[in-house]
């Protein structure tokens, strides 16, 4: 492995333009043409190293890569995480690619176009020396992970390629100290409305039917959900109603978040909050649940993730690497749909940065090129 990690020296400066290249090319929700063209410039690099590759193409959306190389044996590994970026057309123009100080900037230089370019590198390294002729390998970057893929079926493909892998990496940044992530919460957003009838407060009010008065009730049942023990967080953190204080309000709406650590408390979870929605406090008033799926399934800690962060664990050793400590995040990730079937991920594991999703955003360089070396080594290991 020894030809690899210096394979990853003599590569410090292709890595930077390479980086420097995506970084440059605004890839917000805002820009399909962006996102595309980051898309094609992945995708040639992985034709480059032998992968077959497939765009998958939402319209006027973005495109996902989905790459594949055959190896000589069963093992299999998958690198994920996704092209685009939170910020906006525009942003690149007016604060591009720059370093200074060991650090780099620009729109989305850790999250995730750094962790994008440790993946490339490290395959690449590999490959040149024989080190990834035994494996199967899948990447698949999608393009529209900040806004939680609302028109495309992206979760689905993660499943469909999360399964019955080996290992399982996602490129998200490392953070600042190099921890990892090992864990997370799923997420479900629903949203209730409830309906009910107008009426002068003043001179008819019995013939109402408040529904603020209906979701203040429920509110209440929803906010004992809440099982700090469990892990299990209900949220009701927006809610609206009414036309005036004069009048008996025939609308109102809440939109909730839950957290859960396990498959089976979000679907409790569910259970419970339809209970809620279907119990009528005020009678005349009517109640509806949307959105009641999961966001993202939590990314389980399980006995064989634990195995994997032991393996990322002594890579980071053999690297001198300040020791690597798997992290749980509150957080969601595409990474838990890959793992849906029991799968071992890593997550994390690109560029370490800080600053996520705004102007001050930083990839450390030195981290760049560190990732690269460990993924590399990490996936050897596998
Ligand atoms: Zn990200």
């Amino acid at each position: 492995m020894k030809q690899v990690l210096e394979a990853i020296e003599a590569k410090k400066t292709m890595m930077l333009d390479f980086l420097e290249t995506l970084v440059n090319i605004d890839s917000g929700f805002d820009n399909p043409e962006g996102l595309h063209q980051c898309a094609e410039i992945i995708g040639n690099k992985l034709s480059s190293l032998g992968f077959e590759v497939e765009y998958i193409r939402v319209p006027d959306v973005c495109t996902h890569v989905l790459a594949q190389k055959k190896g000589k044996t069963s093992k299999s590994i998958l690198l994920t995480g996704h092209i685009d970026t939170v910020f906006l057309r525009g942003t690149a123009a007016a604060r591009p690619f720059m370093l200074k100080d060991g650090r780099a900037f620009g729109p989305g230089v850790a999250d995730m176009k750094g962790g994008i370019v440790t993946g490339l590198f490290a395959l690449e390294a590999l490959g040149e020396h024989g080190y990834l002729d035994d494996k199967n390998v899948t990447v698949l970057f999608c393009g529209d992970e900040e806004t939680g893929h609302p028109k495309s079926n992206v979760a689905e493909i993660y499943e469909r390629e999360g399964q019955g892998k080996d290992a399982i990496f996602c490129l998200e940044p490392g953070r600042p100290n190099g921890e990892v992530v090992v864990g997370r919460k799923g997420i479900i957003n629903p949203s209730i409305t409830v309906k009910g009838k107008a009426a002068h407060a003043g001179v008819d009010p019995e013939k109402g039917a408040s529904a603020i008065m209906e979701l203040a009730n429920k509110i209440c049942d929803l906010q004992k959900l809440t099982n700090f023990e469990k892990g299990i967080l209900c949220n009701v953190g927006m809610i609206g109603g009414g036309t005036g204080p004069a009048v008996i309000p025939d609308n109102a709406y809440a939109k909730l978040n839950i957290r859960v650590n396990e498959m089976d408390d979000g679907e409790q979870m569910l259970r419970a909050v339809r209970e809620i929605v279907a119990k009528q406090y005020v009678p005349g008033t009517e109640t509806t649940l949307l959105d009641d799926y999961f966001v993202y399934p939590p990314f389980v800690t399980t006995e064989e993730v634990r195995h994997l962060l032991t393996i990322v664990q002594e890579q980071g050793r053999k690297l001198g690497l300040q020791e690597i400590e798997g992290i749980f995040t509150g957080g969601g990730s595409d990474v838990a749909w890959a793992t849906i079937t029991g799968s071992p991920a890593i997550d994390g594991m690109g560029a370490t940065g800080g600053s996520m999703h705004n102007d001050a955003e930083w990839m450390s360089v030195q981290g760049l090129f560190d990732r690269a070396k460990l993924l590399a080594l990490s996936i050897n290991a596998i």
